[in-house]
């Protein structure tokens, strides 16, 4: 600030002196220009008009004639009226410490006569008092810093506002170890605000992700009480009660069907939270849809424990941009619990057709169905229409459907169900072509 101020003086000081002493220059050569006209020889006489101003505005109008005598006019310092001659140039001329400003004409009157017409003019009166400036300056570059340090001050401590807002949240969130506080935007679109933002997205990404991990957590601890109750009551009976080498079997038999059903668990509890954290990379390409669907209805086929018939109607060669693996995973899902909650002897049929960019992949069978309240229901993690239908016919986890569907998001669709009890169930998956 003080440089800048200083420099801006030192400029505004030069350029006013500058423009002042052109200014001056250009009033004592029209004066003296004016002058000479009014200057004339009669009958051998040296004529002056009335005209002829011989001070005005500071400047003083002499006249001499050609030996240099002075015949007219005053100046203010002896010593300018002995200066030499010298047509038409403006020069400094210095008289003590005094400076002046001299101009002369030479004016021929006849052809051997001629005068000169001298223009004198103290410099220092009218150039800009350098003195004035300098104390101009003393009293206003002092002001200037206070008042830019005031306003700086006070600028500065409204901009930084929104950083203050984002270390008191980021504070609070660390004592309080509550991940939805948010930082207040108030929705100017500056850079901080948009800093603000990006906080706000972090947390809610963090918030997620905590929620996943808790959520995880509270599902297995609660989803493996079960197996390891078991495991622990068949062990102590066996110690305390079984000498039977075929009862012992018989336990170590039923303790290993529980650690599969808990082993099976985690590994879909793992593979349900990375889905749902996205945290796989998936790759996305460009797959034959048809042979994907064909390929897994035969596999389902084979497996299928129970005498249903499953019946494809494929469109082919319907090509879609997606990860192949994780419709394998999805399909078979549906396929399995068409299976699970079908009936004996039933059917189940799988479609598969593309239309108006629209590919509709669909799974029906004719079992046990549901109600109407459970549709909406059936899309949580770890929900099971009625526990005891789910547990004896297959052991389901409730996951299936909650990973079909997040399945189908990944990939942009959507999953609709219809259906009704004893009559069967419809799922029908939609994705955009
Ligand atoms: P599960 O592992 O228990 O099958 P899902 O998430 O796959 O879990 O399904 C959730 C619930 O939806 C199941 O408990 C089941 O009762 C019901 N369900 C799923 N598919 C069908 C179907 N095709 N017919 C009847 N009920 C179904």
């Amino acid at each position: 600030m003080i440089i800048l101020s200083a420099v801006v003086f030192a400029f505004i000081a030069f350029y006013s002196s500058s423009t002042a002493a052109h200014e001056l220059k250009g009033r004592l050569t029209a004066l003296v220009d004016k002058n000479i006209k009014e200057v004339e020889y009669d009958d051998g006489e040296l004529e002056i008009d009335d005209d002829f101003v011989s001070f005005k505005n500071g400047i003083h109008c002499l006249i001499f004639d050609q030996d240099g005598a002075k015949v007219s006019g005053y100046s203010p310092a002896g010593a300018l009226e002995r200066e030499p001659f010298q047509d038409g140039v403006v020069r400094s001329v210095k008289v003590g410490l005094e400076p002046y400003l001299l101009y002369d004409r030479l004016v021929a009157v006849t052809k051997n006569k001629h005068v000169w017409v001298r223009g004198v003019v103290p410099e220092k009166g009218s150039a800009v008092d350098t003195a004035a400036v300098y104390r101009a300056v003393l009293i206003a570059v002092p002001l200037l810093i206070v008042l830019a340090a005031v306003g700086g001050y006070l600028i500065a401590g409204r901009s930084l506002q929104p950083i203050k807002e984002i270390g008191k949240t980021a504070e609070e969130i660390r004592e309080s170890g509550d991940l939805s506080t948010r930082i207040a935007v108030d929705g100017s679109g500056d850079e901080l605000n948009r800093l603000a933002e990006i906080f706000n997205r972090m947390f809610d990404r963090l918030e997620e992700n905590f929620e996943v991990q808790r959520r995880f957590t509270s599902d297995a601890s609660h989803e493996l009480r079960t197996p390891v109750s078991v495991i622990l009551a068949q062990c102590e009976y066996a110690l305390e009660d079984v000498s039977e080498k075929e009862e012992l079997y018989e336990l170590i038999g039923a303790i290993q069907k529980q650690g599969y059903r808990m082993s099976h668990l985690i590994e879909s509890l793992l593979s349900f939270t990375r889905l749902e954290q996205r945290t796989e990379a998936y790759s996305f390409e460009e797959i034959d849809l048809s042979a994907l669907v064909l390929s897994v209805c035969r596999e389902q086929k084979e497996s299928g424990e129970k005498e249903i018939t499953l019946t494809e109607e494929i469109q082919p060669e319907i090509v879609l941009k997606a990860d192949g693996p994780l419709l394998v995973r999805m399909l078979e899902n549906l396929i399995r619990n068409a299976y699970r909650y079908g009936r004996e002897q039933g059917r189940i049929r799988v479609s598969l057709k593309e239309s108006g960019g629209e590919i509709r992949l669909t799974v029906a069978d004719d079992g046990i169905g549901m109600a109407e309240e459970e549709l909406s229901r059936i899309w949580s993690r770890f929900y099971r229409v009625d526990q005891s239908r789910s547990r004896t016919k297959g052991a389901g986890l409730g996951l299936g459907l909650a990973m079909v569907k997040q399945i189908v998001e990944l990939h942009g669709g959507r999953v609709e169900v219809k259906s009704e009890p004893r009559w069967g169930s419809v799922f029908t998956v939609i994705f955009n072509n």
